[in-house]
């Protein structure tokens, strides 16, 4: 990415938003094939929010800088509104926003939109259980679990010694995490599930619209001094009973991983003092130690911490 921010090319970063979604890589394509994807080719999202919320037969409800809400009786839509951002449908994840642009103050989006986010809209009224299946209500059995996978995108985070940033521990880690909690019937949510960009706004934003039980943040750590090591939880200044409980738990799940633990520490990160729910942030070990590194980008290791996570998570 940092190449691409050099050259200061609006066209290649947009390129790279409209390819990640489709799963392909910018070298292997062919030099016409990728003029047919720019945007310089293609027309600038031409439609209007109002346009967007009529055609779906929703309103707009809040609508800030970083996020708009849709609904009508049945579906609420939450549209976080950067390139690259990925909208939700009835608090489930359902695809990518696409290309976005503000102008004179209004949102233009992408007019294939309409058909993405309207495929998936009464998808619980679609999938209204078989006769014999009591009827699941949402939010019901353990409750909705939040689960945050720091940086993305644009945004590294914490270089690894091993060429491995921290966005894609924090990536397959949370993902590891969401699937066995679902497995374990909670709801998960994730603020990104993707190599995407979140604004920190935009994850405690999410947080505080769908209340979830609890928020956990994931995070690996970084230090000038190489022989820092171990794993950290952080809990807002002044958080909640839930809070601290919430850290007291993965802080001992996270003992029985064998790594040294650094404690529970309050700090003043966003997402932890701006969500109104249970909020913990775990940073889950130095990539800049050099042991440490190489054991966080170990798939076996990494599974051992989704596992921890997923018991500390329990235990709360
Ligand atoms: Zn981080």
């Amino acid at each position: 990415m940092t190449n691409l921010r050099r050259t200061g090319s609006r066209l290649a970063l947009w390129t790279v938003v409209l390819l990640v979604p489709l799963g392909m890589s910018c070298q292997r394509l062919p030099l016409e094939r990728q003029e047919v994807l720019e945007p310089s080719s293609r027309s600038r999202p031409s439609l209007a929010l109002w346009e967007l919320a009529t055609r779906l037969g929703l309103t707009i409800g809040a609508n800030d800088s970083v996020s708009v809400t849709l609904r009508n009786a049945n579906d609420t839509v939450l549209l976080f509104t950067h390139a690259g951002a990925q909208f939700f449908v009835n608090g489930r994840a359902a695809g990518y926003v696409g290309p976005t642009e503000r102008r004179r103050g209004v949102l233009y989006l992408e007019s294939a939109l309409v058909g993405r986010i309207g495929q998936q809209m009464g998808r619980r009224a679609v999938t209204r259980p078989a006769p014999y299946e009591r009827p699941r209500r949402l939010g019901s059995g353990k409750g909705t679990i939040m689960i945050d996978a720091g940086h993305g995108g644009k945004d590294p985070g914490a270089p690894g010694l091993w060429g491995y940033p921290e966005k894609s521990v924090n990536l397959s880690v949370a993902r590891q995490v969401a699937a066995r909690l679902r497995d374990l019937g909670y709801r998960v949510m994730m603020t990104r599930d993707s190599d995407v960009f979140v604004s920190l706004e935009g994850r405690w934003q999410l947080a505080n619209r769908y209340r979830p039980r609890l928020f956990v943040s994931v995070h690996a750590d970084s230090s000038p001094r190489p022989a820092a090591e171990g794993f950290t939880l952080y809990i807002a200044h002044g958080a909640s009973a839930q809070s601290r409980r919430a850290a007291q738990c993965l802080e001992d799940a996270l003992a029985g991983t064998g790594r040294p633990g650094r404690g529970i520490r309050s700090a003043g990160f966003q997402v932890l003092i701006h969500t109104t729910c249970p909020a913990v942030l775990i940073e889950m070990g130095y990539l800049t130690h050099d042991r440490e590194a190489r054991e966080l980008r170990d798939p076996r290791v990494q599974a051992r911490l989704a596992q921890a996570i997923v018991a500390g998570i329990e235990c709360y």
